[in-house]
């Protein structure tokens, strides 16, 4: 339980009431913490217990809890202050870097992990031999001062974004910072974080899941070696979360790097929120409480009264809209400081024949940054050998039995996989319904680009990274290894390569038949699309080399491919506001989204007719559509279906929520399982 507030009297009858029996020690979440929960309770329509249990790391909220552990700061001893440095042959540099540390101040956790991962175990076992005394901290007293590291000359454009934004430090102000990979963005965000940590503020630097690698952590502490910073996301152990988070919300930690959860940690010297890539999808939570972490952001930072940075090469219209009609500041970077920037071409595939397959010039241009001894990477947004199966002679095609999908074949493990449910089958060996013998494999894969390009080029080394190969733990690791040694020549692989990792050699990319996103049922597929385009465009060219792009299409005249080898996503976002105002879509309305799912169908269609049939509640400026079948009707046996309720007022929005969702509550059935999607991203 969580005590929220204290009241004389309850609503509630005193059966139902419950004793506190006892106390655990965590520290009371702060005020602004707790008003933040609220918030997110009230606006996502999600309950206020549950809510509250999302900002807290699982380890506090066990009965066994028992307090935090200590905090030790770690002094050398006069033993251990005559050790030598030479002590230590020269390659062993953390046993070197930590006693050099040690010699000029006493260290507490956050400060060893700056130095290693593994300096707090080598701590320990020089506090055993009597080199370190271990005293509990006395922190948190700010850092005077700190090191930074080597950093380049702010371009006009750099200095005129931190001249602006840290104007505003002390006050809620959001800005866009709006600029292409490689514009200098990250540059940006350290010199605002060292101005925020000089005024001894706390900076909480939000990224996207797939961006928080060990590579950027390094970056920031090789440019900050002593300044305390911790990351907070869903894969750390619990225990390691839980002492990072406590870091962070006894002021500690100076700053915070985190994925979307993160923006829920107590920060009680907040003085800068950073959003990274703000238009990634993760910074959605798909379910509970399925908040918008930038949104949030936004909503924190004024009540904070600090400033919220947005950064982006191609931000979200709806934050877009926001700078355009003035709610945000929009600072633009145009160039690339230390890098060119990579072309792009569209390679015009119709009267081919092949569609499936690669094109001449595409073979051509992989074939020519091969003989360059340079990288290509071919993406592809599908994972498989095949995605379906189908008989030519019948027309039958394999689909999976519990979901309304089609299976996709996996040459690997010579299996069909349903990509919703996990389920399994062997491929069969002829077709169930007509017992033809030939079945095709239809459309592109990961797989079957990887075994073309191997017939094609024998002499270079093929490397598929997607979800399938990069299951196994450390795999990832690995291959980002291999590449960045050399020992791959050509990368095939899924958007898990699209974000965030840079591979100097890398001067080639091919984007496979991106095309179905512009026919997509979904209003923001071509948003996305264009998106995610060009951050694998961003992968191209480094400092001294080069890069190009191909884009490998049907629809070569289409305005998107138009806009996109100009590079000028501001047209096409202009282009594409024009169609959301025209056709009345987000950002120009809001909307919320009921989902439910029954293993009945005529279960599931009387929740949704009884929601619907609650009308508009009165609220005039809302519209409730009629009940439909989601995208994908069925999955693992359940039917799915969805009611959209929509309003160019967010107030009245929120109010009909409000009032709906008990109403929903009431009814419900047990047999359905239903949630509220509030400003949904996939309808
Ligand atoms: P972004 O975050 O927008 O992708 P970065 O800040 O990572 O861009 O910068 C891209 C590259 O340019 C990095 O290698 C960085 O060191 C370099 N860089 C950034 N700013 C400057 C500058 N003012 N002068 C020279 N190089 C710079
Ligand atoms: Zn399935
Ligand atoms: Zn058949």
């Amino acid at each position: 339980g969580l005590v929220l507030e204290i009241a004389a009297h309850s609503e509630i009858a005193d059966a139902r009431l419950r004793n506190v029996e006892r106390i655990l020690p965590v520290q009371a979440l702060p005020v602004h913490t707790l008003s933040l929960i609220r918030f997110a309770s009230n606006y996502y329509q999600y309950p206020i217990g549950q809510a509250a249990f999302v900002a807290l790391p699982a380890a506090l909220r066990r009965v066994s809890y028992s307090g935090p552990k200590p905090q030790w700061q770690y002094v050398l001893t006069t033993a251990g202050k005559a050790v030598p440095v030479n002590e230590f042959p020269a390659r062993a540099t953390v046993k070197r870097r930590l006693l050099a540390a040690l010699r000029l101040a006493p260290m507490c956790r956050a400060d060893l992990m700056a130095v290693s991962a593994s300096a707090a175990k080598l701590v320990e076992s020089w506090a055993q031999a009597g080199w370190v005394e271990k005293r509990p901290e006395t922190l948190p007293q700010g850092k005077a001062g700190f090191t930074t590291n080597a950093q380049h000359e702010l371009t006009d454009e750099q200095r005129a974004a931190v001249d602006a934004i840290s104007a505003g430090f002390g006050s809620f102000s959001p800005w866009l910072l709006d600029g292409i990979t490689g514009s200098g963005k990250t540059e940006i965000y350290f010199r605002l974080i060292e101005q925020a940590a000089g005024r001894g503020a706390q900076t909480l630097l939000m990224v996207p899941e797939i961006n928080l690698t060990p590579q950027l952590e390094e970056r920031f502490r090789g440019r900050f070696p002593d300044l305390r910073l911790v990351s907070l996301h869903s894969n750390l152990a619990e225990g390691e979360r839980c002492a990072n988070w406590l870091a962070a919300s006894t002021g500690r930690a100076q700053v915070v790097i985190g994925t979307r959860l993160s923006i829920f940690t107590p920060l009680p010297q907040l003085g800068l929120i950073i959003i990274d890539e703000e238009q990634d999808g993760s910074f959605k939570q798909q379910v509970g409480l399925r908040y918008s972490a930038r949104d949030l952001a936004i909503f924190y930072a004024r009540q904070r009264q600090v400033p919220a940075v947005l950064g982006s090469a191609t931000p979200s219209l709806e934050t877009y809209h926001n700078a355009r009609s003035r709610r945000f500041g929009h600072l633009h970077l145009s160039r690339r400081p230390a890098a060119n920037r990579a072309s792009i071409r569209l390679v015009d595939i119709r009267g081919m024949g092949k569609v499936q397959s690669l094109s001449d010039p595409v073979l051509q241009a992989i074939g020519a940054c091969h003989a360059r001894g340079e990288q290509s990477l071919v993406f592809l947004n599908r994972r498989g050998f095949a995605p379906v199966i189908v008989c030519a002679a019948c027309g039958w095609n394999a689909g999976c039995s519990r979901c309304s999908a089609r299976l996709v074949w996996h040459l690997r493990d010579a299996v069909l996989r349903c990509h919703y449910c996990g389920h399994e089958e062997r491929m069969p060996r002829a077709c169930p319904s007509c017992g033809n013998q030939d079945l095709k494999g239809l459309g592109q894969g990961t797989q079957r680009l990887e075994q073309l390009l191997g017939e094609r080029f024998p002499g270079a080394r093929v490397l598929r990274i997607d979800r399938d190969s990069t299951r196994r733990k450390l795999a990832w690791h690995t291959m980002q290894d291999d590449i960045r040694q050399e020992r791959v020549d050509i990368l095939v692989g899924t958007q898990m390569l699209a974000k965030g990792h840079d591979f100097p050699k890398l001067t080639l990319v091919v984007v496979v038949n991106p095309d179905g996103a512009l026919y997509a049922a979904d209003f923001r597929a071509g948003e996305k699309l264009f998106q995610q385009l060009m951050q694998v465009a961003g992968r191209a060219g480094r400092a001294d080399l080069a890069g190009e792009v191909l884009v490998q299409t049907q629809f070569p005249e289409h305005p998107l491919y138009r806009a996109l080898v100009h590079q000028d996503y501001r047209s096409f976002a202009e282009e594409l506001l024009d169609e959301r105002r025209v056709a009345v879509f987000p950002p120009f309305v809001y909307q919320a989204l009921l989902r439910a799912e029954s293993q009945s169908e005529s279960t599931l269609m009387d929740f949704l007719g009884f929601a619907a049939s609650q009308g508009a509640l009165g609220h005039d400026a809302v519209t409730l559509y009629d009940p439909v079948p989601a995208t994908i009707a069925k999955i693992a046996g359940h039917h799915r279906g969805q009611l959209l309720a929509q309003s160019a007022s967010r107030a009245e929005l929120q109010r009909f929520l409000s009032e709906w969702r008990p109403l929903l509550v009431e009814s419900k059935s047990r047999r359905v399982r239903w949630s509220l999607d509030v400003d949904p991203i996939d309808l």
